[in-house]
């Protein structure tokens, strides 16, 4: 891979610009199979923090599928096998009550639901893997400053003036896309007032490679189970209270969070930072326009209580490169619509139903009127004792290929 290459002012040809050097964008230009494409991937942060990114305190729940997908990507060897937990059954409680909906790995026919791997590594693996790409250019430290739509393709100016022009344009570069705003591409969001804190700890008891999630009255809380008797802690609060126990010292901070968790895990203690998401889900109105493409979430911007938002977008990744290198094995133009199109339906058809459903459990479940309490323990002990539902909940988590 060549980078950091900067002649100022320098007009520069590629067959596709990335905006985004993310996971989403990243994964992209890894899946892209034809070595005759050249590719520019540009990322507003520094190379050594994409490179080398810092831990974000993120645990990325990922499918089967997703496994493979970074297998056949070559990105999952360069993730350290100690680095990756296993979550063999999920368990869902309405607030206080013992009562929960089990979804189990044996309804899925695995030995496992899925993996949590720290994001951070995510990042680190894709970026080793694709700078051994010689056809991607890594443009780090810079971002797109202007994007001018011309007949036969898109011409980008980047903040440190450089030129760059290429048939097809991408946007990775994450919800709140500002190259989505310049391609004239409205987006939907949906503020939901409320801050994810995530953190790890250490605590007493064995979590069994359970993740738990407890919908309680004012907060919503998950434990995913970390190797050894460690979880991240994963706590959402309206945007005030967050900052109080984030503001909180050490001890305190423990205290509160072993009572919030009912003491179940026994004492907890925290072992490293607290980091604070502000909760906004996006939904870009296309995922295509004319030579141009939405990828990870710049298209889909989930809500990550159903820990979907990356298995989604290399999904989305995987599509739109085999859409992309079949048109250049046909020689085709790669930016035309018709070339486009396929992704944007299929990724529509996967995404859409998964948007609307997460958004509607996470009203549902942080409604705290009497009608929608009693709906979410009916749901809960409806779903637990309907196993269709749940088989099909845990085969989509454990089927190795998704399409
Ligand atoms: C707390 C939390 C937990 C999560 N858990 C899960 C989970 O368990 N499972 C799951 O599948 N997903 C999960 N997600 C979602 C997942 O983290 C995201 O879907 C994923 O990181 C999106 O990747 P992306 O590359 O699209 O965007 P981002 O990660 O946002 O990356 C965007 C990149 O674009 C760059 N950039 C931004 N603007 C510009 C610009 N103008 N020019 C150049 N570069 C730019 C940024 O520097 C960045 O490198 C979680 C998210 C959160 C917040």
């Amino acid at each position: 891979m060549s980078e950091l290459v900067r002649p100022e002012g320098s007009e520069r040809r590629f067959d596709i610009v990335i905006a985004g050097a993310g996971p989403a964008g990243l994964c992209l230009a890894a899946a892209l199979e034809n070595r005759r494409l050249s590719v520019a991937l540009i990322d507003r942060q520094p190379l050594e923090s994409l490179c080398d990114p810092a831990f974000d305190g993120r645990e990325i729940a990922l499918t089967h599928a997703s496994v493979q997908s970074l297998k056949n990507l070559r990105i999952w060897p360069g993730i350290a096998a100690d680095e990756v937990s296993r979550i063999t059954d999920v368990r869902v409680f309405n607030g206080a009550s013992a009562r929960c909906m089990r979804i189990d790995h044996l309804d899925g026919g695995a030995g496992e639901l899925g993996y949590l791997v720290p994001n951070h590594l995510i990042r680190r693996a894709a970026c080793e893997a694709v700078r051994r790409m010689d056809h991607v250019t890594l443009l780090a430290d810079t971002s797109v400053s202007e994007a001018r739509w011309e007949p036969a393709g898109v011409r980008v100016t980047l903040s440190d003036r450089q030129v760059l022009r290429a048939p097809l344009l991408v946007a990775a570069d994450s919800r709140f896309s500002e190259v989505r705003r310049m391609a004239g591409i409205p987006a939907r969001s949906r503020d939901f007032g409320k801050t994810m804190l995530v953190c790890r700890m250490e605590h007493e008891k064995p979590h069994g490679e359970v993740a738990s999630e407890w919908f309680d009255h004012g907060q919503t809380l998950a434990l995913l189970p970390l190797r050894g008797n460690r979880s991240s802690a994963v706590i959402t609060l309206p945007g005030s209270e967050a900052r109080r126990l984030q503001e909180l010292d050490a001890m305190d901070f423990d205290i509160e969070v072993e009572r919030r968790y009912g003491s179940r895990m026994g004492w907890m203690r925290r072992t490293g930072e607290v980091f604070a998401y502000p909760l906004v889900a996006v939904l870009a109105d296309r995922f295509t326009g004319p030579r141009f493409a939405l990828v990870g979430d710049a298209a889909v911007g989930m809500h990550p209580v159903t820990a979907h938002g990356f298995n989604l977008g290399l999904r989305g990744a995987v599509r739109l490169a085999r859409e992309i290198d079949r048109a250049a094995f046909d020689r085709r133009d790669i930016g035309a619509p018709a070339v486009l199109a396929p992704y944007e339906r299929g990724h529509r058809r996967a995404t859409l139903p998964l948007y609307g459903a997460t958004n509607a459990l996470v009203g549902l479940y942080t409604d705290e009127r009497l009608p929608a309490r009693l709906a979410r323990q009916a749901l809960v002990r409806i779903g637990d004792r309907v196993r269709p539902f749940k088989r099909a909940l845990a085969s989509s988590l454990t089927q190795a290929s998704a399409s």
